[in-house]
């Protein structure tokens, strides 16, 4: 339902859950917030059942990082739950996703990936994608979404963090809205630009198809066949 990440220097979690905040209006039964910084080793994850205010509620006193990803779900795949609030984690916690929109073939994707011995935690449709990005064998974080994204059927807005690549997040978008906000030395993403109007007024609409990476000091946009788009930022209008 809704999406709004994060990378750069300041302190994220209460950015996060502010931007949360502002997309309460298109409803929702979940969420949850994923952190890292570059210094840090592995994700911090919180997630709960019901309001934005449930989930500042478990946030714990050190939480701090300067990158990271949240979620508001709009159940489609499962019931509403901690478990299956996003971001979901693959099953060595390295890479932590949030999703909009619905996967198609999850339900072969998950019968063969736990034919594999995968152990899912959730009920959803999003986890396959977790667990596929953390098993490509591509070398960048990049060519993992993008080797996973061939392989799934559906409509996505996704952002991704991988403990790995702590620099980065990497989002893609077909049939569900990602919007990029451009900022001096930090990069915000979102699934609506009422969660960044805050922040910044500089947009970059992705299209059906696209992707981009976005580091602290820049972003860069491309195709998910891997060639890359021009990305001009506009600036939008926005009555505060
Ligand atoms: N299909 C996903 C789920 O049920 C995402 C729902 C959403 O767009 O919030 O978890």
């Amino acid at each position: 339902c809704g999406i709004v990440g994060y990378i750069g220097r300041r302190d994220v979690a209460p950015l996060l859950l502010e931007g949360l905040q502002r997309l309460e209006y298109r409803g929702y039964d979940s969420a949850g917030i994923v952190i890292t910084s570059p210094k840090a080793t592995g994700l911090k994850l919180v997630k709960a059942k019901g309001r934005v205010r449930d989930l500042e509620a478990r946030v714990p006193k050190r939480f701090n990082g300067t990158t990271g990803i949240a979620h508001t779900r709009w159940a489609t795949h499962g019931a509403p739950s901690d478990e299956n609030a996003h971001p979901h984690l693959s099953a060595d916690g390295l890479v932590a996703v949030v999703h909009n929109g619905i996967i198609d073939n999850a339900s072969e994707l998950r019968v063969r990936l736990e034919a594999e011995g995968v152990v899912f935690a959730s009920e959803t449709d999003t986890e396959v994608l977790t667990h596929l990005i953390a098993r490509s064998q591509a070398d960048t974080l990049e060519e993992k979404v993008r080797q996973t994204l061939k392989s799934i059927e559906g409509t996505y807005g996704i952002a991704v963090m991988h403990a790995d690549f702590n620099d980065r997040i990497v989002v893609a978008r077909n049939g569900s809205p990602v919007v990029l906000g451009i900022g001096e030395k930090e990069m915000f993403v979102a699934s609506d630009v009422a969660a960044l109007v805050a922040h910044t007024r500089q947009i970059v609409t992705l299209d059906d198809g696209e992707m981009a990476t976005l580091k602290a000091d820049d972003f860069r946009t491309y195709t998910t066949e891997g060639s890359t788009t021009t990305a001009t930022p506009t600036t939008v209008e926005w009555e505060a």
